[in-house]
């Protein structure tokens, strides 16, 4: 199999697997329990706690487990929502956020917030201004992601961050960073809240984390019940998950600038493979190193996802190319016709070799030469 879509999710090495079987299998003592198993088990949390800080770059008493970047988003949408609730009730946000966060945002709108949804360029671009420019004095919070999921556009939140202080000092910022981790520093990056997730970095699915910065004085507990993770997100701690996380972000972080090299030098090398195939169009070449959006213009993306799928080779249509249509993030960007119907996202890992971006030029040239274009 060839696997490029990495953005989705990737795979977990061994040592990971290693880690939370170790767990599953000899360490199943329960963090709140009062023994040496359980008083045992409570220090090794909050020793995976601190490397998943120092991977994020802020303190580990302001870093809570999740059960995934979903739940990150939502819980930090709704705490500052809560917090600002005598202030006002408007959010700023962008058209282009994960579901997570979009589908977080039209509850609290049936719940009475005010939703501003800002639209990008024609690139997927949104600048500092832009938001600023939305923020109002009722604005509760600012919602940006950091790295957008399907076009790899990085938004300039330290900027917002800093113009935000001077336009609504109480307003709070919480940035969807799940596909910039380890990309960034939270203390310096200004956010009030940035959500991550295990399963894009190597680590397992159902597990992620949340930053809550210093000026969320009170965060409104997310699960309230037994009092783990400070009381404010009860239920006993997934360890195994917690584990696997901890191992795959210390991994990680040990090759994290030949990681960058390699995805950048992947990137461009991708580009030129993929632009002589005819009427290919690279959507976005900028961003993010390890996602290429491009569009097969004139083929529908589902056939192309399907095409390369029954050859091994896994790309995506977009997060989600719903029924045919093309994702919100896609029918932001405004995009003719046909163009929009056939972006796909590729996306790499560490793993990746410049050998599976040729196979994968290989058929997409195939797929053009051989399948009949939409009308
Ligand atoms: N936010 C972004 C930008 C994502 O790419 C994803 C996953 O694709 C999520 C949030 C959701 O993360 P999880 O799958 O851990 O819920």
């Amino acid at each position: 199999m060839i696997y490029l879509d990495y953005a989705a999710t990737a795979p977990a090495p061994r040592a990971v697997a290693d880690a939370m079987y170790e767990v599953l299998a000899g360490q199943y003592g329960n963090p709140s329990s009062q023994y040496p198993a359980g008083l045992e088990m409570k220090k090794r949390v909050e020793g995976w706690r601190r490397t998943v800080a120092a991977a994020m770059d802020c303190p580990p008493e302001r870093l809570f487990f999740t059960s995934c970047g979903t739940e990150g988003d939502s819980w930090a949408l709704r705490a500052a929502v809560w917090q600002n609730r005598h202030m006002g009730r408007h959010i700023v946000t962008t058209a282009v956020e994960h579901s997570a966060v979009m589908e977080c945002c039209k509850q609290l709108e049936q719940e009475g917030c005010e939703v501003t949804r800002l639209a990008p360029d024609g690139e997927g671009n949104i600048t500092a201004a832009q938001v600023l420019e939305a923020v109002r004095p009722d604005t509760a919070v600012v919602s940006v992601m950091l790295v957008n999921n399907e076009l790899g556009t990085v938004f300039p939140i330290g900027e917002i961050a800093r113009g935000l202080g001077a336009k609504n000092p109480k307003a709070l910022l919480h940035t969807d960073a799940v596909q910039g981790f380890l990309t960034f520093s939270a203390r310096n990056l200004g956010a009030d809240f940035v959500s991550v997730s295990a399963h894009k970095i190597g680590g397992p699915k159902g597990v992620g984390a949340l930053y809550i910065g210093p000026r969320v004085k009170n965060p409104r507990p997310l699960l309230p019940g037994g009092g783990q993770e400070s009381g404010f997100r009860a239920g006993t701690e997934a360890t195994a998950q917690i584990a696997g996380f901890a191992r795959a972000a210390e991994l990680r972080m040990e090759t994290r600038q030949r990681d960058r090299e390699h995805l950048q030098a992947l990137k461009a090398h991708a580009v030129e493979a993929l632009s002589s195939i005819p009427d290919l169009q690279i959507i976005g070449a900028g961003g993010a190193p390890h996602i290429l959006p491009v569009s097969l213009v004139g083929w529908p993306s589902q056939n192309i996802v399907n095409d390369l799928g029954s050859q091994g080779i896994c790309v995506s249509a977009g997060s989600a190319c719903h029924q045919g249509k093309p994702s919100h993030v896609v029918a932001a960007l405004k995009l003719p016709k046909r163009t929009a119907s056939g972006v796909i996202r590729i996306s790499f890992g560490p793993e990746t070799t410049a050998e599976e971006i040729d196979a994968c030029a290989r058929a997409l040239r195939r797929h053009h030469d051989t399948r009949m274009p939409m009308l």
